[in-house]
């Protein structure tokens, strides 16, 4: 339980100080200054009082309980300085300092040093090298922190491991005029972690949004699990930096934090329900209007402008995201003709014209409220001299008070000037933006959102016509044999076991063989060069297709013998399929999050089109479906111009059967179908490789 965290009823700060323009000093003045309403007990070596706050020598001399210590001094005391919080029963210490894991391996042993001492203590840690959290409830008015960005109450939670990207983001909230309910910065997490904090906003009353920044997820597996929990009970909105190599190492080397591979982290975005951010600032503009908006029910925009221009620009940001501007029924239409200027337009977007006073804005508002095909509403409001902008404001304020659908509004004033009409629309709980592009990304996300809330990705199917002591077997002999690359011969028995078809095949150890295989497999039949050395058969002409011959099956065997120089090589015979889609199923481990799986359009040239999507196991039908339907060519695969779709059924259970395998035998690191030859009927894997880890330990 972090309460004694977030809602303390004292504070000690150990290495405080008189001396202006140190944090020792800041921390007790912010915990002054934002009136926390429990007991302040600076401790100090030197100083008898710090900003008129009796201090104290020691921890020890402190006459009541403490809950919450910052400590200020060097890393080198902090172990120490831990074992009397102990003595004194504290609840909490938050690390504000640097000198550990992030300098290097001294550092972390005191890290550590002071992690085991805690634990003995009972004690958590916040930190080190972090900010500390603020809470701006009025019954607390915690700021157990040493920034300076004094935030008005609110009911946006802010998470990030970065306190340079908290602050950023906490001042933005600070300068478009919406408070924040609490905040939480905390460094190289090395105890109280993320996934702790978002579960406590999650059963925060007073937090209607949590604000996520992270770079990198520590313990994926926690992470996957508790999000969940709380994007259920309310939005999640989050941002992942280091999304670049380089950004990456940025990541890795200042906050410890561990910047894994970018899609990891998006995929368990996606399946825990979490909105993700690519700009902090969007995630900002967002956040507001999350906070004050209910969620639309659905992607219907009724739009409502006193301008052209920037409505042309707001619907070609909301349709370009998916959003539609659907007519208004016949019914609306009479309504606003009569109610608005005989030159306004009434269609969707509804142009009230620039002359509209609040009466004419009141009209169109009520009826895109009214109407059942749209569920939400874009504002362009400018403000011209000739009409009373405040007055118009008050009625966008009275509507909004109802929250039937979310109202955005951009809004194009001299904010100097038009001090009324802003401060109408701030107080009023009406989030307003200063162009039309930001105001529609903000109600596209809102838009986005509510398909994410009510996505259900469903169960995820277990077959039970696999033969796990087949694959057992397979993998046991290739452990044994110190192997990593599977041969042929195992990868096909594994994909045999698990129900996955392929085209009928045989190994052969020269051409004799070769020829005996195709004839039992029926012409025509491929022949391909298998050595445990030829990764992609095709760069070294080892695929030759389309052969209806035993002597063509001779003279490509005896080729192949004479050009390719390999000790091991043998050939797989298979059968030629002719026609058919060419995809691609692919997994991927990911260390404590079970493995990504790929599906795309498959072949030679899958890096050059890099048509393809990702999922985390386990993967469901609906995700299956969805990884089918979001690929660009998609409608390749439903079929164009006279050609023939894909069975996507096939392709759907395929990949769940993938899902299970993988999930089956961690020891599988990459998996590669390539390609499956689809048909509109069947599907059938030609090509396939597996790899495994050899520290493989066991199944799961
Ligand atoms: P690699 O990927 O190692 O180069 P593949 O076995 O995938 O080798 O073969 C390369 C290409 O040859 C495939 O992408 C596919 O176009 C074609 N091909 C391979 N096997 C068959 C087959 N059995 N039937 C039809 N085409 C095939
Ligand atoms: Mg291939």
């Amino acid at each position: 339980m972090l309460d004694s965290l977030f809602r303390p009823k004292s504070v000690a700060v150990i290495g405080a100080s008189t001396k202006d323009l140190s944090i020792g000093n800041r921390i007790v003045k912010n915990l002054i200054d934002f009136g926390f309403k429990g007991s302040i007990y600076p401790i100090s070596l030197k100083a008898d009082e710090i900003l008129g706050v009796q201090a104290y020598k020691s921890i020890l001399d402190v006459p009541g309980d403490v809950d919450v210590v910052h400590m200020v001094i060097r890393s080198k005391f902090v172990p120490q300085a831990i074992d009397d919080c102990g003595e004194k029963g504290v609840k909490f210490v938050i690390l504000n300092g640097g000198g550990f894991a992030e300098v290097g391996p001294e550092g972390a042993a005191i890290q550590e040093d002071c992690l085991s001492r805690a634990k003995t203590h009972g004690i958590r840690i916040l930190g080190p090298n972090c900010q500390g959290i603020i809470n701006t409830d009025p019954d607390v008015r915690a700021y157990c922190n040493f920034t300076f960005t004094k935030p008005d109450p609110g009911s946006i939670s802010i998470v990030a491991l970065s306190g340079g990207v908290a602050e950023a983001i906490h001042q933005a909230f600070a300068e478009m005029g919406i408070g924040t309910r609490m905040y939480a910065s905390n460094g190289n997490a090395c105890d109280v972690t993320i996934p702790e904090i978002l579960r406590y906003y999650g059963d925060d009353q007073g937090t209607r949004v949590i604000v996520l920044y992270v770079e990198g997820l520590r313990d994926p597996e926690t992470f996957l699990k508790v999000a969940r929990e709380v994007a259920a009970k309310k939005p999640i909105l989050a941002m992942k930096a280091g999304r670049t190599e380089e950004g990456a190492k940025a990541a890795a080397s200042h906050t410890g934090g561990l910047a894994k591979e970018d899609l990891a982290t998006d995929l368990i975005f996606e399946k825990t329900g979490i909105l993700s951010f690519t700009d902090e600032e969007e995630l900002c503009q967002a956040a507001v209007a999350f906070s004050s908006q209910p969620i639309p029910k659905g992607n219907r925009v009724g739009m409502i402008t006193n301008t052209g221009g920037p409505a042309v620009i707001a619907t070609d940001v909301l349709i370009n995201a998916g959003l539609i501007i659907p007519p208004l029924s016949e019914k609306a239409k009479a309504v606003l003709r009569e109610k608005l200027f005989p030159e306004a337009s009434v269609g969707n977007p509804i142009d009230v014209l620039a002359t509209a006073g609040a009466e004419q804005f009141r009209a169109a508002i009520d009826i895109v409220m009214e109407e059942d095909q749209i569920d939400s509403v874009y504002l362009n409001f400018v403000t011209p001299f000739f009409v009373d902008a405040e007055s118009i404001a008050r009625e966008i304020v009275e509507v909004n008070k109802e929250r039937r659908k979310p109202i955005i509004c951009n809004l194009m004033t001299d904010k100097r000037q038009w001090v009324g009409t802003v401060e109408t629309l701030k107080q009023g709980g009406v989030p307003y933006y200063s162009f039309p592009s930001t105001a529609a990304k903000v109600l596209t996300a809102l838009t986005k959102y509510s398909e994410i809330r009510v996505r259900d990705i469903g169960q995820v199917r277990r077959f039970d016509d696999v033969d796990r002591e087949k694959a057992e077997y397979v993998l046991r002999k290739v452990k044994e044999a110190g192997r990593e690359l599977l041969s042929a011969t195992d990868v096909y028995g594994i994909l045999d076991a698990y129900g996955i078809p392929a085209a009928d095949w045989r190994i052969a150890a020269d051409a004799a063989e070769a020829v005996e295989a195709a004839a039992e497999i029926d012409f025509p039949v491929v022949v391909k060069a298998d050595a445990e050395t030829i990764v992609h058969k095709s760069d070294v002409a080892g695929v030759v297709v389309d052969l209806w011959d035993s002597d063509s099956v001779q003279a490509v065997v005896e080729e192949m013998e004479e050009r390719l120089e390999v000790k091991d090589l043998k050939f797989l015979i298979q059968k030629y399929l002719s026609g058919g889609k060419e995809v691609i199923i692919g997994a991927k481990a990911e260390e404590g999050l079970g493995h990504l799986v790929m599906f795309g359009i498959g072949g030679i040239y899958v890096e050059i089109m890099k048509d393809v999507i990702f999922k985390l196991t386990p993967v469901t039908k609906v995700e299956a479906q969805e990884m089918i339907s979001s690929l660009r060519a998609a409608p390749l695969l439903e079929g164009v111009r006279g050609e023939k779709g894909i069975h996507q059924e096939g392709i759907i259970e395929l990949i769940q059967r993938v899902s299970q395998l993988v999930s089956d035998w961690p020891t599988i690191q990459e998996l590669d179908l390539n390609p499956i030859i689809a048909y509109k009927d069947k599907v059938f894997v030609v090509d396939a490789r597996i790899s495994v880890s050899n520290s493989y330990s066991g199944e799961r």
